[in-house]
């Protein structure tokens, strides 16, 4: 009787040592230099276990290529929002999709909470002005910003992440949460308005704050129509998806002051050329999509390896990926 030869495992993305170390043991690891759709598309006939992360694209044409033999038994996808997944043509290939939903949830609610306190007392933007001499004159006359206190917040999409910011806004915060979510949410730890749409939130809220998955809904759902709904004065967060707000459209308006001012952390696309229009635009905080990159978030996304691991020995997905809503 012949030793079972040992499931070949294409890295895409990287993974942590100790993330590595397990699957070596598990498998024969492949790491692919580049994760382009040719690289994908040549990899996949001959990997019995796919990872990937942020950026490489498991479109439609690359499980294709993947069930041409039919060896790729599971995808598993280090983080939360399989937009770069097509996770139904998988599913109809018999390939499971496995991910990580609850590892980065604190970690992206945490730095939302930074960039609202930040954006809307605006002290990354005094910081340079107080090195440049201008203290004195930063503190003359009436200020114009307000407290957060009793203001109102909007969460669009109160899933895992928006629940968390919300409750951290609501009980650190002392703000009023209205909400809008495309299914039934029910009960809420803390105070929480619904509204029946996102223009009723938009049209209430001090600051808005997006935690939708990318879908065919989300794409563009920040734009110059439904900004033309926004209070005047008011802020924006994005830390869900780049593709979600089009952002001339969000330049226009910290340009001409509809918004106070915008705080993103997520691009389209990523990296952000340096013509993209928010790397101009007014009164907007950029971070580089850097709200899930703490060690702990880090070290449960990893622990996505144990799930693949787990699959490519038969066991039932711990955390299989459903196809975003729409
Ligand atoms: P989740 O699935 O728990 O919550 C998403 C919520 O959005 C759900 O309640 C869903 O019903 C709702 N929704 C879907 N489509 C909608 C629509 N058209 N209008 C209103 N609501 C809609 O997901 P989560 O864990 O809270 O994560 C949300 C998203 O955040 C992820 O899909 C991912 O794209 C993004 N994310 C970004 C980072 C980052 O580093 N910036 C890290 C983690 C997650």
């Amino acid at each position: 009787m012949g030793t079972e030869p040992k499931p070949r495992i294409v890295l895409a993305e990287g993974v942590s040592d100790s993330a590595l170390q397990r699957l070596q043991a598990a498998g024969e690891v492949v790491r692919l230099e580049k994760h382009d759709h040719a690289t994908l598309l040549a990899a996949v006939p001959e990997a019995d276990a796919l990872l990937v992360r942020t950026y490489a694209q498991v479109n439609a044409e690359v499980i294709a290529a993947a069930a041409k033999t039919g060896r790729l038994k599971v995808i598993g996808r280090a983080g939360v929002g399989v937009d770069n997944i097509d996770v139904t043509a998988a599913k109809q290939a018999g390939i499971v999709v496995v991910n990580t939903p609850a590892a980065s949830t604190i970690a992206v609610a945490e730095l939302v909470v930074g960039l609202i306190v930040a954006v809307q007392r605006g002290f990354v933007f005094l910081d340079p002005r107080v090195r440049q001499g201008e203290f004195a004159s930063l503190r003359a006359g009436i200020p114009k910003v307000t407290e957060l206190h009793n203001q109102t917040l909007g969460v669009i999409g109160m899933g895992r992440i928006g629940r968390q910011v919300g409750a951290r806004m609501h009980n650190g915060m002392g703000m009023r949460v209205v909400y809008y979510d495309i299914r039934e949410i029910g009960w809420l730890p803390f105070p929480a308005q619904t509204c029946g749409s996102a223009e009723e939130v938009y049209a209430q809220a001090d600051v808005v704050t997006m935690h939708v998955p990318l879908t065919r809904l989300t794409r563009g759902m920040i734009n110059a129509a439904t900004l033309a709904h926004f209070k005047p004065g008011a802020y924006l967060i994005n830390a869900s998806r780049g593709p979600v707000v089009e952002a001339q459209a969000l330049a226009d308006a910290l340009r001409e002051g509809r918004l106070a001012g915008a705080a993103i952390d997520v691009y389209d696309p990523e990296p952000p050329p340096p013509d993209h229009p928010l790397m101009t635009a007014p009164n907007c905080i950029l971070t580089p999509h850097i709200a899930s990159r703490t060690r702990e978030a880090i070290t449960a996304m990893n622990d996505v390896v144990d799930d693949v691991i787990g699959v490519l020995a038969g066991k039932p997905p711990m955390y299989p990926a459903e196809p975003e809503q729409v």
